[in-house]
C-alpha cells in the first residue's frame, strides 16, 4: 500500500476514534405488545382516514412512499413495524404517526419544507415515535385515567381501538397516542437526525426546520403539530451534540432532490382542501335519560355501592365504568362514573397520592384543568379528598369531572370519577351524591 492511500485510511481510522457512539434509544415501559401497537395503529388509522381527506395524486403518493421507505430502511426498527406513508390534504404544517407504522404527512408540511432533507427529517422524527413506541407508552402512563378516557377498555377489551383517536371528544389532536412528552420529542429528534445522517442528508435539517417553524410560523398553521409535539428544551443544541457523535459528515451532504421539488409543486398547485369540521358532534349524542331514582347494587373489587337502575356497570380488572345508555360516546365516558384503584409511587399519604393521580389524569387529557383543588370530605366514614376538574367532553364543549379519593391501605387508593357535561352536571349532582353516600369499602 502506498503512502498516498495509507494517509486517508489512517485519517478515517483516526477520525472514527474521535466520535463517540451514537445514542442508542429504547422504548419505555409499555403494557402493550408490539403486535398490539400494529393492531391499534391500524384501527386508529381506519378511523383517521374516514375523517381526514387524503391526497390522491399518483406522483406525490409514489414520492412520499419512496422517501418513507428509504428512511424505513435505516431506522433501527427492531419490532419490524410495517411503515406506510400517506399525504393528508390539509394545509396546516403537521405530520403524525400512529403506533405500529402508519405515517401521515400534511400537505402543508411539504409546502413549508425548503428541501427534501427537511421533509425527510420530519418523517424520520415521526418514525422515531413509532419505533420507540411513544404512543402506547403514553397510553400506558395514562392507564390510570382510562376511565375518563376510555383507553384501555377500548384497546384491550373489544378491540374498538379507534376510540382512542376520539379521546376527549376532539379528533387526533386530542389523542393520548399523539401527546408526546418533551423527552419523547428529544428522542424522536435523535432518531430523525441519525436516519438523515445514515442516508447522507444534512443531519441538521430536521431541527432547523422545526426551529424555523416554531419561530416563523407561530399560529394556527403549526398549532396542532406543536401541541402534539411539544418543543423540547435546547432542541438544536441536542441535535448538534448527536451529530458530533455520528461521525464525519459528507463534504457535500444531500439536501434536495428534483422529486421533492416536483411533489412540492404538485401540492402547491392543488385546489384548497374542502373545509372539514373535525370537531363535529358524534351522531349518536342524544343525551341519556335522567338518572332513575330506583337503585341497584354494584359490588366489585372490594367496593359496594348503589347506583341508578338505568345505569349499567362494566368491569375490567380493577376498573369499573357505571353509566347510562347513551352515556358513552365512541367509547368515551360522557355521563356516568368510574371506580378504580390507584397505586401511588413511593410512600404517599392521601394528599400526595391524590396529587399523583390528578397529574396522571392530566397527562392523558390535554384539555383537563383543575377548577377546585383538593378539599377534605368523607367517604364511608374515612377521610377522603374531592377535586373538581374541567375537561373536553366527548359530546363537545366542556365536562365537569369530580374526583374523590380515599386510601384503602398504605399503598392503595380508591378513586371515583363522576363525569357529566358541564351544562348537565347540576342535574347529575344529586345522583352522584347518592351513589357516593352508598359506598362501602372492604
Ligand atoms: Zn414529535
Amino acid at each position: 500500500m502506498n503512502k498516498a492511500k495509507l494517509i486517508p485510511l489512517l485519517l478515517v481510522v483516526f477520525s472514527m476514534t474521535l466520535f463517540a457512539q451514537r445514542t442508542k434509544l429504547r422504548p419505555g415501559t409499555n403494557i402493550f405488545s408490539p403486535q398490539q401497537d400494529v393492531d391499534l395503529g391500524r384501527e386508529v388509522a381506519k378511523d383517521a382516514e374516514r375523517q381526514l381527506e387524503l391526497i390522491n395524486n399518483g406522483n406525490a403518493n409514489t414520492y412520499i412512499s419512496a422517501l418513507g421507505q428509504r428512511l424505513a430502511s435505516k431506522v433501527p426498527n427492531e419490532n419490524k413495524f410495517p411503515f406506510y406513508f400517506k399525504i393528508v390534504n390539509d394545509r396546516s404544517i403537521n405530520a403524525f404517526a400512529l403506533p405500529g407504522g402508519p405515517v401521515y404527512v400534511h400537505r402543508g408540511a411539504i409546502e413549508a419544507a425548503d428541501n427534501e432533507a427537511q421533509l425527510a427529517g420530519v418523517i424520520g422524527h415521526e418514525m422515531g415515535h413509532v419505533i420507540l413506541r411513544h404512543g402506547t407508552n403514553q397510553a400506558t402512563k395514562a392507564q390510570v385515567g382510562q376511565g375518563a378516557l376510555g383507553i384501555l377498555g377500548a384497546v384491550l377489551g373489544n378491540g374498538a381501538a379507534g376510540q382512542i383517536a376520539a379521546v376527549g371528544g376532539g379528533f387526533l389532536a386530542n389523542s393520548v397516542l399523539l401527546k408526546y412528552s418533551r423527552d419523547a420529542e428529544s428522542q424522536a429528534d435523535l432518531i430523525g437526525t441519525q436516519v438523515l445522517y445514515d442516508l447522507g442528508y444534512d443531519p441538521k435539517a430536521m431541527a432547523e426546520f422545526f426551529d424555523k417553524l416554531a419561530k416563523e410560523h407561530k399560529g394556527t398553521k403549526t398549532e396542532e403539530f406543536f401541541s402534539n409535539h411539544p418543543i423540547p428544551e435546547n432542541r438544536v443544541t441536542k441535535v448538534n451534540a448527536e451529530i458530533k457523535k455520528l461521525g464525519p459528515l459528507p463534504p457535500t451532504p444531500r439536501t434536495d432532490s428534483p422529486d421533492f421539488q416536483e411533489a412540492k409543486r404538485i401540492m402547491l398547485s392543488l385546489p384548497e382542501p374542502a373545509k372539514r369540521d373535525t370537531k363535529a358532534t358524534p351522531a349518536n349524542s342524544k343525551p341519556p335519560a335522567a338518572p332513575s331514582a330506583r337503585t341497584i347494587e354494584f359490588n366489585s373489587n372490594g367496593v359496594r355501592l348503589r347506583h341508578p337502575d338505568n345505569w349499567k356497570s362494566s368491569v375490567q380488572g380493577t376498573h369499573a365504568t357505571i353509566a347510562p345508555d347513551d352515556g358513552i360516546i365512541n367509547g368515551n365516558l360522557a355521563y356516568g362514573m368510574i371506580v378504580d384503584v390507584f397505586q401511588p409511587q413511593g410512600a404517599a399519604d392521601l394528599d400526595q397520592a391524590s396529587a399523583q393521580l390528578l397529574n396522571q389524569l392530566k397527562q392523558g387529557n390535554a384539555g383537563m384543568q383543575t377548577t377546585r383543588s383538593r378539599v377534605q370530605t368523607k367517604l364511608d366514614g374515612r377521610p377522603a379528598l374531592l377535586a373538581e376538574l374541567s375537561n373536553d367532553s366527548p359530546i363537545g364543549g366542556k365536562e365537569t369531572d369530580v374526583v374523590i379519593t380515599v386510601l384503602r391501605s398504605s399503598n392503595e387508593m380508591m378513586y371515583f370519577v363522576m363525569v357529566a357535561p358541564a351544562k348537565d352536571f347540576p342535574q347529575y349532582r344529586n345522583a352522584f351524591n347518592q351513589v357516593l353516600d352508598s359506598v362501602r369499602l372492604r
